[in-house]
């Protein structure tokens, strides 16, 4: 199989690298992420330059603001992109799993409403899947819609909702038939923000900034046309969520890792190293490209069905873990000053905490490797 660029994957990597160079500024590449971005207006204003530009939404259906490109096309945005150390557009849910669950599921009013809004910036999406008992096991999921006439009535609490703060609609799930049999008896859900009775907390997490927050749902009136499935059907949905989550973000994720191996190199030169310390180093750079070949099977796949396999989750576990260990490595690399200044490493290393629990816990995709790409028996 030869992995080297078309001529036409080849002509669009250049197309879009002489884009970034005129479109990004100096100042804003490398920014180290976190709650500040939400702060700086030229995030907004990047993300709706990447819209302008067809680069929002990239593989998405023209009729629906996309630019209709394949998948491998998306690939290469993401390795440009990263090799710029440009931020990423601010709708990281919207565009990763409310986009793609309502292309799939959504009525065409839906798709007509929410999905150019999304990919322009304009309105910005959170994910309100997590309850405090009911994170793994989605299917626990209490918060309870109840129809009357038109609307449903939404009651109950979400948590580590991230983007909540800055959110103006939730993916929602939610119980809709108590005495239903499991996973038979959950609804999807579109939420405005702004509706009376949602409430939004911002949690603080070990980087001393807010990017999650609890969701409160009191009496909130949800129109009916905002269910995205049939009644009952909120698992089936949900499912689409989540494995866009872990699917289509692998690109993304070992895009990123590259330039976080990139700068832990940069890092490294002209410093002291012992061997074992450069052993480590190598052995990064090595899964590294051990990630980079399996989004290619996860991408062999996308092209074949359309639809995301579950090597997601194989990329995602083995990103997370890697990122905690490169940004550790990184900081002892910088001996004591690494543990003490307040710079990049440190934010990178202290966020990276939540990457093994976020978007399915390391425990769970590897239970959903061992049961859906290697066959193995089930554990319960
Ligand atoms: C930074 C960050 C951002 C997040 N953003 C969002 C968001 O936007 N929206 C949202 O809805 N949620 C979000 N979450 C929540 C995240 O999805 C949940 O934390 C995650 O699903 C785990 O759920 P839990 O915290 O309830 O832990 P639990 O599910 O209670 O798990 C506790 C422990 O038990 C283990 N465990 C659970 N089930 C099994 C099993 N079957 N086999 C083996 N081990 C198991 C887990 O691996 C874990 O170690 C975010 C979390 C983080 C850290």
């Amino acid at each position: 199989m030869d992995l080297r660029d078309t001529p036409e994957q080849a002509q669009f990597r250049a197309e879009v690298r002489a884009w970034i160079d005129v479109n990004l500024p100096a100042d804003k590449r490398g920014s180290r992420g976190g709650a500040q971005r939400f702060d700086d207006p030229f995030m907004r204003e990047w993300s709706k330059q990447l819209y302008a530009a067809g680069y929002a939404g990239l593989t998405w259906p023209k009729e629906y603001g996309g630019a209709g490109a394949p998948y491998s096309h998306q690939a290469l945005l993401y390795e440009e992109l990263a090799a710029a150390q440009a931020p990423p557009h601010i709708g990281v849910i919207g565009l990763g799993m409310a986009g793609p669950t309502i292309i799939a599921h959504g009525t065409s009013e839906q798709k007509a409403r929410y999905l150019q809004p999304l990919l322009a910036a304009e309105e910005i999406w959170c994910q309100g899947f997590s309850e405090p008992d009911a994170g793994s096991d989605l299917a626990a999921a209490r918060t309870r819609a109840e129809r009357k006439g038109d609307v449903y009535v939404v009651n109950g609490q979400k948590v580590w909702s991230s983007f909540a703060h800055i959110a103006d609609f939730c993916i929602l799930v939610t119980q809709s038939d108590p005495a239903g049999p499991r996973y038979r008896n959950l609804t999807y859900l579109i939420v405005d923000m702004h509706a009376p009775g949602v409430e939004v907390r911002p949690l603080r997490q070990i980087t001393g900034e807010a990017e999650f927050n609890e969701i409160f749902f009191t009496d909130v009136e949800v129109p009916v046309e905002n269910r995205l499935g049939d009644e009952g059907d909120g698992w089936a949905v949900a499912m689409t969520t989540l494995l866009h989550e872990r699917g289509t973000l692998g690109f993304a994720l070992t895009a990123t890792l590259d330039g976080m191996v990139g700068r832990l190199l940069e890092e490294a030169q002209g410093r002291e190293t012992s061997e074992l310390m450069r052993e480590a180093i190598a052995r990064e750079w090595i899964e590294l490209q051990a990630l980079r070949y399996t989004n290619y099977r996860a991408l062999g796949t996308l092209e074949r069905t359309g639809i995301p396999g579950p090597e997601g989750s194989g990329v995602k576990l083995r990103w997370s873990e890697a990122n905690q260990r490169l940004t550790k490595l990184a900081r002892e690399l910088r001996g004591p000053n690494g543990i003490l200044d307040d710079g990049w490493w440190n934010h990178q290393q202290l966020r990276s905490r939540g990457n093994t629990i976020e978007a399915g816990t390391s425990e769970v995709l590897r239970n959903i490797i061992a049961e859906r790409v290697l066959g193995l028996p089930k554990g319960r």
